[in-house]
C-alpha cells in the first residue's frame, strides 16, 4: 500500500499484508514492533475520542489494547498453523467420528466485535485419524483473526480435508454475533444464532450420512422428522 502524500508512513503497515482472516507469518521482533506502534495509535484514537489520558482507568489502555489485538484476538494471523499429528487408521474405522462443543471465540471482520459460539467437526476416516485436541487447535487458529463466519467454516473444512484426507468431513459452526447484540440492531439479536455448515467428500451428497452427522452432533433439524 502506498503512503498517502503528506501523511506520515507507519513502518509495519508498509509490510506485506493479507485479508483479515489470512495469515502473515511474523517474527518475535516484528510482533514487538507492531505492538509498540499500535500502542501509539490507540493513544491517538483515544485522544480523538476525547478520553483524558490521565484517567487512571484509561492510562494503560493503549498498551492493553495493543497487546490484546496482537497477542490474543488476532494471534492466528501471525502464528504458523498448528501441527496436525495423524495416526494410522489401523482398525479401518469406517463410521463417523464426531467432536462436539469446540469453542469458537473470534471477532467479526466488519466491526471487530466478538463472535462467540461452538463448532462441531465430524469425519469418516480414510487412512488416518486425528487427535481430537488438534481439532480445537485448528478452530482456534482460524478463529483468532478478523472473521466472517461463513469463511471461517470453509477455512476449517479445507484445512482438515487437505491434511486428514477423510472420506467425509462436516463442519458446523453456531455463533452469536455481538456486533448485532451490542448495537441493538433491531429485534431479538440476543437470541439470534448464526449457523453455517461446510461439507466435504461423501457428506456433500449422502443425505443419510448427513442426517447421522447431525444426530450425533446433537443438532435437530426442524421439518426433517420423518
Ligand atoms: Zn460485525
Amino acid at each position: 500500500m502506498q503512503a498517502n502524500g503528506s501523511r506520515r508512513s507507519i513502518s509495519t503497515v508498509e509490510a506485506p499484508s493479507a485479508d483479515a482472516n489470512g495469515n502473515v507469518r511474523l517474527s518475535a521482533a516484528e510482533l514487538e514492533q507492531m505492538e509498540r506502534e499500535l500502542e501509539q495509535h490507540f493513544a491517538a484514537i483515544m485522544r480523538i475520542l476525547r478520553i483524558d489520558p490521565s484517567d487512571p482507568n484509561s492510562a494503560d489502555t493503549p498498551k492493553r489494547l495493543a497487546r490484546m489485538w496482537v497477542r490474543e484476538l488476532f494471534r492466528g494471523r501471525y502464528e504458523p498453523p498448528p501441527r496436525c499429528t495423524l495416526f494410522p487408521n489401523r482398525r479401518r474405522v469406517s463410521g463417523l467420528v464426531v467432536s462436539q462443543g469446540i469453542d469458537v471465540r473470534s471477532v467479526c471482520s466488519h466491526h471487530w466485535q466478538p463472535i462467540i459460539g461452538q463448532c462441531v467437526i465430524g469425519y469418516v476416516p480414510g487412512d488416518f485419524i486425528i487427535g481430537l485436541s488438534k481439532l480445537n487447535r485448528v478452530v482456534e487458529w482460524f478463529s483468532r483473526r478478523g472473521q466472517v463466519q461463513e469463511e471461517l467454516t470453509e477455512q476449517i473444512a479445507d484445512f482438515l480435508y487437505e491434511r486428514l484426507k477423510p472420506k467425509a468431513l462436516g463442519v458446523v459452526v453456531a455463533c452469536r454475533h455481538y456486533c448485532m447484540i451490542l448495537r441493538g440492531v433491531e429485534g431479538d439479536e440476543e437470541q439470534a444464532v448464526m449457523v453455517t455448515a461446510a461439507w466435504r467428500g461423501e457428506l456433500e451428497q449422502n443425505m443419510e450420512l448427513r442426517r447421522e452427522f447431525l444426530h450425533l452432533a446433537g443438532i435437530h433439524v426442524p421439518y426433517d422428522d420423518q
